[in-house]
């Protein structure tokens, strides 16, 4: 069933020329982007994007990450694209991630890990509306 979710090229993505090489992967995985721009948050924007991870020890640190530079952000659209992009990233920590994953391939840190993706259609409708309007969506 066609799902949209919402991708990340996260700072350490950006500064370190990965934008070609993340987008080339989603393309070959057949995921359609259908939105895309580049932004840089201010902190009190990414402490609302991850409102989620609010009170968790990690969420001062990945807020500042997350502001600290600009990030590329995408809608994706496709079949079960939330699953298949959450696979296509590998885990959270790359140390953990399968091989041929883009974490597993391209992280450094547990923290700076290259990519975000949404995790269910819930967080995934939050964040897409988080970024874009209607508007900046792509038909067909
Ligand atoms: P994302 O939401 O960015 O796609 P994820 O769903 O794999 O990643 P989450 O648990 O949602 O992982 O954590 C959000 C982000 O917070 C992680 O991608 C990472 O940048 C950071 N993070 C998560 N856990 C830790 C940790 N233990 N230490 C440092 N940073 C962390
Ligand atoms: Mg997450």
């Amino acid at each position: 069933m066609k799902e949209r979710t919402l991708s990340i090229i996260k700072p350490d993505g950006v500064l370190r020329g990965l934008i070609g090489p993340v987008i080339s992967r989603l393309e070959k995985e057949g995921l359609k982007i259908a939105a895309m721009k580049m932004i840089t948050m201010t902190k009190d924007q990414a402490r609302g994007f991850y409102k989620v991870h609010e009170g968790k020890p990690f969420y001062e640190s990945v807020t500042d990450f997350m502001s600290s530079g600009p990030c590329v952000v995408m809608v994706l659209e496709a079949d079960d694209v939330i699953g298949r992009y959450r696979k296509l990233m590998g885990a959270t920590n790359f140390k953990e991630a399968e091989e041929g994953t883009i974490r597993r391939d391209f992280a450094t840190d547990i923290e700076k890990n290259v990519v975000h993706g949404s995790d269910s259609r819930e967080n995934a409708e939050y964040e897409i509306g988080y970024f874009f309007s209607a508007l900046e969506m792509a038909e067909g």
